[in-house]
């Protein structure tokens, strides 16, 4: 069907165009431009009133949602992760596993393959992010650290087949032995990104692993050593790169203000990229949920587990873009850049998905100007999410 949106203020990856209109036809967008200039009257128009059009968010981390957690649930549940988090613009998103028994992490991957082939019936998934098991197991929590894995090529393609041709991104820990041809194996496969995290690298370590094909940090900051003048590690040989790209958790605790700011200054808004890594507590009723099957519980805007740890995410989308417009002062249109077109170049798919330009598919949201809530959710022009308030 074809839809107009009408005087709405568009956000584009540079900027802000007022007073504009976007035509979509057959779910791609067709036209954007003055809304004084709209070349045809579609079957249906959305008069916007000045209220954001904005690119659907692409969350590239999430773990859980909805009290569900993807290492352990079924194709509903799984169903449910991705329908919770549409409700805060998260149009596409890839599903992220912890270290789990793996026979369980293979099933998650068989599961996430199966619900990305019949669709979620809303958001996108992408497919899945193994968040681990080859990472440092120092750099893991207590809970996770026995499923962690020394890097074995036979293991990952194991884990390749399970997936199905939906495995998207894996997180290695450069200092392992054997990460360097796996990253290489990893890199040279259409669609697949090598990540860098939960580690304990030196900065050359992980300098050499950007060399090898590592496109991506995940969580910056969080699980790698930190930075130090004359030690830099791998948060300095990320933060010093020019190719890499991050993934931030901007909910004001994971990172204090002031290292998103370095973050952002360093890496700039073509590499740094908002994340949630949210967990099954966000959207659940009773603020309760797993990780891995681990209980954890919502505590003061982070999931914790019965220690006090951190173990993951409870933010959202919308909240990572409100949390960076205010703590770093950018425009709307750079926090909105950093959750959309830089994620979808990082997966190759900025052809599609991730800004507001002909061609591309017309995943939108429409956002209160005074607070930035989310009124309503489109994939490929149809609704998929409208705010009851
Ligand atoms: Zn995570």
């Amino acid at each position: 069907m074809d839809v107009a949106f009408t005087h709405a203020s568009v956000i584009l990856p540079d900027g802000i165009l007022e007073q504009s209109a976007v035509l979509v036809r057959n779910g791609v967008i067709s036209w954007v431009g003055p809304t004084s200039e709209l070349p045809e009257n579609p079957a249906e128009t959305v008069d916007l009133g000045g209220f954001y059009l904005s690119p659907g968010f692409i969350d590239l981390h999430v773990h859980g949602g909805g009290g569900n957690d993807a290492t352990d649930v079924d194709l509903d549940g799984l169903k449910t992760i991705c329908r919770t988090h549409e409700a805060s613009g998260t149009t596409s998103l890839c599903l992220a596993l912890v270290p789990t028994p793996r026979h369980q992490t293979a099933r998650a991957l068989q599961n996430i393959q199966q619900l990305a082939i019949h669709g979620t019936g809303g958001a996108r998934l992408l497919g899945s992010y193994l968040e681990g098991p080859f990472v440092n197991p120092s750099r893991v929590n207590a809970y996770q650290e026995r499923w962690t894995l020394e890097p074995d090529l036979d293991v990952l393609k194991e884990l390749t087949i399970a997936a199905g041709g939906w495995l998207r991104i894996v997180v290695f820990a450069p200092e392992l032995p054997g990460t360097e041809p796996m990253i290489r194996w990893l890199a040279g496969k259409m669609g697949l990104i090598a990540a860098i995290g939960h580690t304990s690298a030196t900065c050359e370590q992980t300098e050499s692993a950007i060399r090898s094909g590592c496109k991506l940090a995940t969580h910056l900051f969080n699980a790698m050593k930190p930075f130090h003048h004359r030690d830099p590690n791998a948060t300095g040989a990320v933060l010093a790169s020019d190719v890499i790209s991050a993934e931030v958790i901007m909910d004001g605790i994971h990172l204090h203000p002031t290292a998103a700011k370095i973050a952002f200054k360093s890496l700039g808004p073509d590499h740094f990229i908002l994340i949630t890594d949210a967990t099954a507590v966000v959207g659940s009723t009773d603020g309760r949920g797993k990780i891995g099957g681990t209980p954890i519980t919502y505590v003061d805007g982070a999931a914790r587990f019965s220690n006090g740890q951190m173990a993951g995410g409870a933010l959202t989308m919308i909240d990572a873009v409100r949390r960076m417009i205010d703590t770093l002062d950018v425009p709307y249109h750079t926090a909105v850049r950093c959750a959309t077109l830089v994620p979808a170049r990082v997966m190759g798919i900025e052809d599609r998905l991730g800004s507001i330009e002909v061609g591309k598919h017309a995943d939108l949201l429409i956002l209160d100007k005074s607070d930035l809530r989310v009124l309503y959710s489109y994939i490929g022009g149809n609704r998929i999410f409208r705010s009851p308030y």
